[in-house]
């Protein structure tokens, strides 16, 4: 996923959204995007390196429909959706209707992230946030089938 998906679904004549830019360095931090779309749901995004061998830094980005987990142990479900240019974490505003995503978009936490592991299939960090602190960990499910069907579980702070 690159962000050629990114560009190629928005009309940035019509967007207030960003475009893309390419920064080398991450700084670790992660994002969490209240969007009030057609549904509500949350927009989770972690400044990384696209691939585990990339050198291109991109916000790699779920749709959380349910919201984020609370208590150790809860799962929540996460659709992976294109990744986003890292200028996105600061977004917030309203996309039009018509535009893809059309509606509000607020910033409901954001911080740092201290990643632990990462493979194709399973990420786990630590995050720094106003809401969101502790560890937690996004796993591929494949669930129903879907190929960006994703959970993200709060763990415990022992589980290493
Ligand atoms: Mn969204």
């Amino acid at each position: 996923m690159s962000l050629e998906k990114y560009k190629e679904k928005r009309d940035f004549k019509k967007t207030p959204e960003p475009q893309a830019k390419n920064p080398t360095r991450s700084l670790n931090r992660f994002v969490v995007q209240e969007h009030h779309a057609s549904h509500l749901h949350y927009d989770f995004r972690l400044e990384m390196p696209e691939t585990e061998e990339s050198k291109t830094i991109v916000l790699k980005s779920w749709a959380v429909p349910k919201g984020l987990p609370e208590k150790i142990g809860d799962k929540k479900l996460a659709l992976q959706v294109e990744d986003h240019p890292v200028n996105y974490i600061d977004f917030e505003g309203i996309i039009p209707e018509g535009s893809y995503g059309a509606g509000l978009v607020k910033i409901w936490d954001k911080g740092s992230f201290q990643l632990l592991n990462r493979t194709d299939k399973l990420i786990e960090f630590i995050l720094s946030g106003q809401k969101l602190n502790g560890r937690y960990s996004l796993v591929k499910t494949n669930y129903g089938g879907r190929q960006n069907s994703w959970l993200i579980i709060k763990n415990s702070p022992k589980t290493v």
